[in-house]
C-alpha cells in the first residue's frame, strides 16, 4: 500500500510567500526506507533542504551539531533513540534557536499523543498521512520559528541598546563599570595584572561652543571609532561621561598599559576631524592606573587613580599620557 496520498490538484502551485520556504533545512529521522525517500522528495519539491537520518542516534548527532536544522520530523519508532526520547533530549538541552518538532507515528491512541507532546513535540502526525496536511503543518512550524527568530532579534537589539552608548556605539557607563569589576575579579583570581585608562578630549567644550553640538558629536563618534580600532581584541572601552572614556586592559602591566595609552592617544590625535566647515584638530589626554595583583575591592581606587593621572596629564600640557605612581 502506498501510505501517502498526493495533495489535491491545484495546491502545488507556489505563491510568492512560499518562495521564502525555499532551502530551509529540515531533519527527517525515519528508519523506513520507503518513508525516507518519500519524505525526502516531497520536502525537496516544497523547497526545503531535507537532511535524512536513518536512526535515532544519527538524528541526535545531527541535532547536536552547530548547524542543526530548526525544523525536525521525527519518527516515533526507530532504532537507537526513538522519536519521543529525542524530543526529551532536545528540550532538556534547551538550545537556542528553538527546534520545532513534528512527531510521526503509526500509533493512534490519544494516550500516545499526550506522551509525545509531553515529551516536547510541537505537533503530531499519524501514518499514513495526507501529503497536503504534512505540508501545511510544516508551514505552521515555519511560522512559529519565524516568530521566534524575530523575538530573538528584538531581544538582542534591546540588549545592545541597554548596554551601549547610542552616540559612540561603545559600552555605556553602567556596563563598562560592571565589566571593570568583573575583569578585576577575574585578574585577581588568575593572578594577572590589570590596567585602566581614563581618556578625556582636550578643550572639548570649545569644539561644541565654536562649531556646534553636531560637530562635537561627530568628533566623539569618530574618536571612538579610532580608539576602538587601536585597541587589542581583549581590551574594552566604554563611555564614562560626556567626553570621558574608560578602557579596561586585562593582563596589562604598567609598561604595556602606557604603550597602549600612547597608541590610543596617537590614534585619536593623529588626523584632523572632518566634522565641521574646517578640519578640526582634537587631542586627548590619558591617565593610567594599574595593579600587578589586583583585588576585587580595588575598583574604586583604580578609577580614582586613573582620574588623578588624567588631571596630571591636563596639568602638564594635555595631549599626553600620565601614569599614577603607586607606592605598593
Ligand atoms: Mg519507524
Amino acid at each position: 500500500m502506498f501510505p501517502i496520498q498526493d495533495p489535491p490538484a491545484g495546491t502545488a502551485d507556489r505563491g510568492a510567500g512560499e518562495q521564502a520556504e525555499r532551502r530551509m533545512p529540515v531533519l527527517i529521522a525515519e528508519d523506513n526506507p520507503v518513508f525516507q525517500s518519500m519524505l525526502r522528495s516531497m520536502l525537496a519539491k516544497w523547497g526545503y533542504a531535507p537532511l535524512v537520518a536513518r536512526d535515532g542516534n544519527e538524528a541526535w548527532r545531527i541535532l547536536q551539531s552547530a548547524e542543526a536544522p530548526r525544523l525536525a520530523i521525527l519518527d516515533w519508532m526507530m532504532p537507537g533513540a526513538n522519536g519521543v526520547e529525542l524530543c526529551r533530549r532536545v528540550r532538556a538541552a534547551r538550545r537556542e534557536p528553538y527546534v520545532y518538532i513534528l512527531l510521526l507515528t503509526a500509533r493512534k491512541d490519544s494516550q500516545d499523543l499526550v506522551e509525545g507532546m509531553e515529551a516536547g513535540a510541537d505537533d503530531y502526525l499519524t501514518k499514513p498521512f495526507n501529503t497536503h496536511e504534512l505540508r501545511v503543518r510544516l508551514r505552521a512550524g515555519r511560522r512559529i520559528l519565524d516568530l521566534q527568530e524575530e523575538l530573538l532579534r528584538t531581544r538582542e537589539a534591546l540588549r545592545v541598546q541597554a548596554t551601549h552608548d547610542d552616540l559612540t556605539g561603545l559600552l555605556n557607563r553602567v556596563t563598562i563599570l560592571e565589566l571593570l569589576q568583573n575583569e578585576t575579579e577575574r585578574c585577581a583570581r588568575e593572578r594577572k595584572p590589570l590596567a585602566l585608562l581614563m581618556a578625556d578630549f582636550d578643550r572639548f567644550k570649545l569644539v561644541n561652543d565654536t562649531h556646534g553640538h553636531l560637530a562635537g558629536d561627530g568628533v566623539l563618534r569618530e574618536a571612538s571609532r579610532r580608539m576602538k580600532a587601536a585597541l587589542r581584541r581583549y581590551d574594552v572601552s566604554g563611555r564614562y561621561g560626556g567626553e570621558e572614556f574608560l578602557v579596561v586592559l586585562p593582563g596589562c602591566d604598567c609598561r604595556t598599559a602606557r604603550t597602549q595609552a600612547e597608541r590610543l592617544r596617537a590614534a585619536v590625535s593623529a588626523d584632523p576631524f572632518l566634522v565641521a566647515a574646517e578640519p578640526l584638530r582634537v587631542t586627548c589626554s590619558i591617565g593610567v592606573s594599574w595593579r600587578v595583583n589586583p583585588t576585587a575591592a580595588q575598583v574604586d581606587d583604580l578609577i580614582r587613580e586613573a582620574d588623578l593621572a588624567l588631571y596630571m596629564a591636563k596639568d602638564h600640557g594635555r595631549d599626553r599620557v600620565e601614569t599614577y605612581d603607586q607606592q605598593d
